[in-house]
C-alpha cells in the first residue's frame, strides 16, 4: 500500500539512547534537558533566534489567537488544514476568509483590505504546502490597519523565504511536529515569536499561566511537550537533510514526468527555498481527479484530497462563497511523496496518472 504519506521512523536503537537519557534523568516532562536541548538544536537547524516547544500544532495557534484575536474578526484562509479555521471557532472569534491566489493557493493578500471592518484583530494565513504568502503585501496591510499577523507555518518546516527562517515572519509564527509532518516528534509543535514581551505571554500561557510555584502571569493552559516526544524529535532531527534531498527527488521526477498539459502544478513563491512537504496537482476537472483516484485506489496507491473541502463551506464557519478555493478543493489531489518512496514506485504513479487523464 501507498500513501500519500509515510511517518519517518529513525533506528529504534538511536530512539533508545535518547529515552536511556530521561530514565537517567528520572524526568519526564516540564521542560526537562532533552525539551531544552531539543529547542537549541532547532535554533541552530533553523537558523533563528527564538522557539517555545509544545505539545502539537494547534495549541499554540489557539494561544496566539487568544493574546491576539480578541474575540474579534481574524481574517483568514479558506484553503488550509481545518484546525486553521477551527482554532479562530474555538477561540470565539470570527473567520472571515478571503479567497486564495489560484496559482500560489495561499490567501489572495489583494482581497484582504476589502473584508477588514472594525471589528478585525487579526490576519491569520497559512503558509499552504509550505509555500510562503505574499507577506510583504500583508504586513503593509496590517501595519496601515493596525492588525495582528499569525501565520500557520504547520507545513513549513526549514522553508526560507528571502535568505531567512519562514518562521521570522509575523507576529506569531507556529509550526506542527505531527507524525504526518516532515519534522515530527510523534505529536508535537512550536511557537515563533520575535518580540520579547508577546513571547514570554505565549510562554506562559503554554504552562497553566505560571513559571516555578510562585510567580503567576495571567490565564494559561496545558501546552507543554513531553521529553517522549523530545526524544523523538532528537533521534529525528540529523535526518532532516536526507529526508529533504530524497523528497527532491520525488518532486523532481514528479515536475519532469506528469503530463502538464492537463495538470496544474503548484507555482512556488519567488526568493523561496522550499521544503517538498507535499505535491499537490490540480485537475482540469473534479470528474479527472476521482477517474484519476480510482485507477490509483485500484492499484492500492492512496493520494488524499488536500485540502478538501474548502473551509467556508464547513456547517459551524457560515463563510462566504469563496469560487476559487471552493473550485480548487474540488479539484486538487496531493500525490504520495516520502523519504522511502522508491523511483519503481514513483513511475508507476505517473505512468497511471498520466494515461487516466
Ligand atoms: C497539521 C496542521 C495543523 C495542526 O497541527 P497538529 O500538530 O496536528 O495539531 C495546523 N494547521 C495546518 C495547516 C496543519 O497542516
Amino acid at each position: 500500500m501507498i500513501n500519500v504519506t509515510k511517518t519517518f521512523f529513525p533506528p529504534i536503537e538511536e530512539y533508545t539512547e535518547q529515552l536511556k537519557r530521561i530514565w537517567e534523568n528520572q524526568w519526564l516532562t516540564n521542560r526537562g534537558q532533552l525539551v531544552l536541548e531539543l529547542e537549541d538544536k532547532l535554533k541552530t537547524h533553523l537558523n533563528i533566534s527564538n522557539i517555545i516547544l509544545m505539545n502539537n500544532g494547534t495549541i499554540p495557534l489557539q494561544i496566539a489567537l487568544k493574546l491576539l484575536g480578541n474575540g474579534g474578526e481574524i481574517i483568514t484562509t479558506p484553503f488550509s488544514y481545518v484546525a486553521t479555521t477551527a482554532a479562530i471557532v474555538w477561540e470565539n472569534c470570527t473567520p472571515v476568509f478571503v479567497d486564495i491566489h489560484p496559482e500560489y493557493l495561499t490567501i489572495d493578500e489583494t482581497k484582504i483590505e476589502a473584508a477588514i471592518t472594525s471589528k478585525t484583530t487579526a490576519i491569520l494565513a497559512t503558509h499552504v504546502f509550505g509555500n510562503p504568502c505574499h507577506i510583504e503585501a500583508i504586513e503593509a496591510i496590517a501595519q496601515k490597519h493596525h492588525l495582528k499577523v499569525i501565520y500557520d507555518a504547520a507545513h513549513s518546516f526549514g522553508v526560507t523565504y528571502k535568505g531567512k527562517s519562514i518562521f521570522d515572519y509575523g507576529d506569531v509564527s507556529t509550526c506542527s511536529f505531527h507524525a504526518t509532518k516532515l519534522f515530527h516528534t510523534g505529536e508535537g509543535g512550536a511557537a515563533f515569536c520575535k518580540d520579547k514581551s508577546l513571547e514570554h505571554q505565549i510562554f506562559y500561557s503554554h504552562t497553566f499561566g505560571h513559571l516555578g510555584p510562585i510567580d503567576y502571569y495571567g490565564v494559561g493552559i496545558n501546552g507543554k511537550i513531553s521529553e517522549l516526544q523530545a526524544a523523538m524529535g532528537l533521534t529525528v532531527l540529523p535526518y532532516v537533510a536526507a529526508i529533504v534531498k530524497a523528497r527532491k527527488e520525488v518532486v523532481d521526477f514528479y515536475n519532469t514526468h506528469l503530463d502538464f498539459s492537463k495538470l496544474q502544478p503548484l507555482k512556488i513563491r519567488e526568493n523561496t527555498q522550499w521544503n517538498y512537504s507535499y505535491y499537490p496537482v490540480i485537475f482540469e476537472t473534479e470528474e479527472q481527479l476521482l477517474a484519476v483516484q480510482k485507477a490509483l485506489n485500484d492499484n492500492d496507491i492512496y493520494p488524499r484530497r488536500y485540502f478538501y473541502p474548502s473551509l467556508n463551506t464547513i456547517e459551524y464557519t457560515q463563510g462566504n462563497s469563496m469560487p476559487i478555493s471552493e473550485s480548487v478543493a474540488e479539484r486538487v489531489l496531493c500525490l504520495p511523496l516520502y523519504k522511502e518512496l522508491s523511483r519503481t514506485e514513483t513511475e508507476r504513479i505517473v505512468s497511471l496518472i498520466n494515461i487516466n487523464l
